[in-house]
């Protein structure tokens, strides 16, 4: 699919791995000036270095999305650097430890809210102040498919995709007159170093059998979400607001 970011600027947090770098590519070779945000700020500069060498503009930028001031410095320094803010991928995202909720503990759960809700309402209301003033923009949430349906043991990941579709829907009501477009695309499995991690965890037959429930028999690649994220930040889009699209192979709709 290609889509034209000519003279827009995007920005990707999560950016240095899997869903948050293709992502990225996909906003480069679409024209975007790309930042490149994530907690590990090495990574993050090596791939931005990698698109400028390439020919495309983009910043790598140490952010981990759990702290305020750094994604203050992070959507300051964009602005500093492009001039604007078009289109903001809040991607970046973490597992939790399998447990039941009986033996969990309330320092994951708090990891897990913090990193994958808390940090998208904290991403979400300083890039939505600078679009206000711009009087433009559009922003993708990263939820899942654990934000659409329960997980036995991923109670805490679950509970906080869930409410990053809630932060989607209520953004895109407060913005929806104002040229401001909010979504949130639902990932299924993707393969991606996070699916790694949890198949070296143990997991691996957890997701040989998610792989089987998935209707289109396969798993997902980054870029077929880079895809979607594109499309909703793209004009070709311009009537969606406020909607989670499952980008899973139809594993949902079972
Ligand atoms: P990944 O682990 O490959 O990439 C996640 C990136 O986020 C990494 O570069 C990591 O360094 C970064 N990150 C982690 N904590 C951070 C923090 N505090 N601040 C800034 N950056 C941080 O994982 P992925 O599979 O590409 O996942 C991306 C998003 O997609 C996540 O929100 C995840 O929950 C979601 N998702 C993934 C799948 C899947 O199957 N891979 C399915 C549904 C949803």
């Amino acid at each position: 699919m290609s889509f034209s970011f000519e003279n827009q600027v995007a920005l990707v947090t999560g950016a240095a791995s899997g869903i948050g770098l293709a992502t990225a590519k996909a906003f480069a070779q679409a024209g975007a000036s790309v930042t490149l945000a994530d907690l590990y700020g090495d990574a993050a500069r090596t791939a931005a270095q990698e698109l400028v060498d390439a020919g495309y503009p983009a910043i790598g930028i140490q952010c981990d999305v759990g702290d305020t001031e750094q994604i203050q410095a992070m959507i300051k320094e964009t602005v500093a650097t492009f001039g604007r803010l078009d289109a903001a991928f809040n991607n970046a995202g973490i597992q939790n430890v399998l447990a039941e909720i009986a033996d969990a503990t309330i320092e994951d759960f708090d990891r897990v809210i913090s990193i994958n809700l808390r940090s998208v309402w904290n991403c979400m209301k300083f890039e939505l102040q600078h679009m206000r003033e711009q009087g433009s923009g559009t922003i993708v949430n990263c939820s899942s498919l654990g934000g659409l349906v329960g997980g036995a043991q991923r109670a805490n990941y679950h509970a906080a995709k869930h409410g990053v579709i809630g932060l989607t829907k209520s953004a895109a009501l407060e913005y929806a007159t104002r040229n401001i477009r909010v979504n949130a695309v639902c990932p299924g499995l993707i393969w991606t170093p996070m699916v790694d991690q949890m198949v070296a965890a143990g997991q691996k037959e957890a997701m040989e059998g998610m792989v089987q429930a998935i209707p289109m028999g396969r798993h997902g690649r980054p870029e077929e979400i880079a895809d979607a994220v594109l499309w909703l930040c793209s004009n070709t889009s311009s009537y969606v607001t406020g909607q989670s699209i499952s980008v899973d192979g139809g594993f949902v709709m079972r």
